[in-house]
């Protein structure tokens, strides 16, 4: 199994040392052809304005989109997060995402730099002590639909989802090391359908 991690902005070398300490072999996505021997991909945190406009640009937006829609499992963190929902709130006129996950996010939704926080979450099918999560400049996801699982939740925000091969989560699992979160994904897409109850 090979992973591309989106590295047009933002946090990727971190994604990219996660793989690695998992092993398993992780690649930058930069343009459309390095999609063609992944299995999955990680869309990282950053600047979800300026990575819209750099998928316009490089053509990946619409090369990314087909594999998305033709099953490929996708994990969003933070701007990724902003990227692979359905409905964005606060966001620039221009700015795309995917659609792939169907919840409602705001971007900023607690407010700039000076409100990011951290807090310890229970996460369901992340099993041990609490897993400790970093907001930065977070969105708020403010609606889900049915059929999408929210995992964890923090002031009563969801902030970690999953819908089929598409998991997100409002905060950034890659600034620590623990791994759980990237497990959890990979674990996933062996079998998306799989309920997180018999997982
Ligand atoms: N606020 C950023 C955005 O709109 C996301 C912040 C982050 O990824 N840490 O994309």
């Amino acid at each position: 199994m090979k992973a591309g991690v989106l590295a047009l902005q933002g946090a990727y070398g971190l994604h990219l040392d996660a793989l690695d300490r998992l092993r398993i072999p992780g690649k930058e996505v930069r343009k459309a052809g390095d999609l063609d021997d992944i299995e999955l991909l990680i869309i990282p945190g950053g600047e979800s304005t300026t990575i819209s406009m750099l998928l316009d640009r490089s053509g990946l937006f619409e090369a990314i989109d087909e594999r998305i829609s033709a099953g490929m499992p996708v994990f969003g963190t933070c701007a990724g997060a902003i990227l692979l929902c359905s409905r964005v709130r606060d966001g620039r006129p221009d700015q795309r995402s995917f659609g792939a996950i169907d919840i409602t996010v705001r971007r900023n939704g607690y407010g700039g730099q000076l409100q990011s926080f951290e807090a310890d979450l229970d996460i369901d099918g992340v099993k041990g002590p609490p897993y400790h999560g970093i907001f930065i400049r977070a969105p708020v996801v403010e609606q889900v639909a049915p059929g999408v699982e929210v995992l964890a939740s923090v002031r009563g925000d969801p902030v970690v989802c999953r819908q089929g091969p598409v998991m997100i989560t409002t905060f950034h699992p890659e600034l620590t090391d623990d791994d759980r979160l990237h497990q959890l994904f990979l674990r996933q897409t062996d079998d998306p359908g799989r309920s997180l109850a018999t997982a």
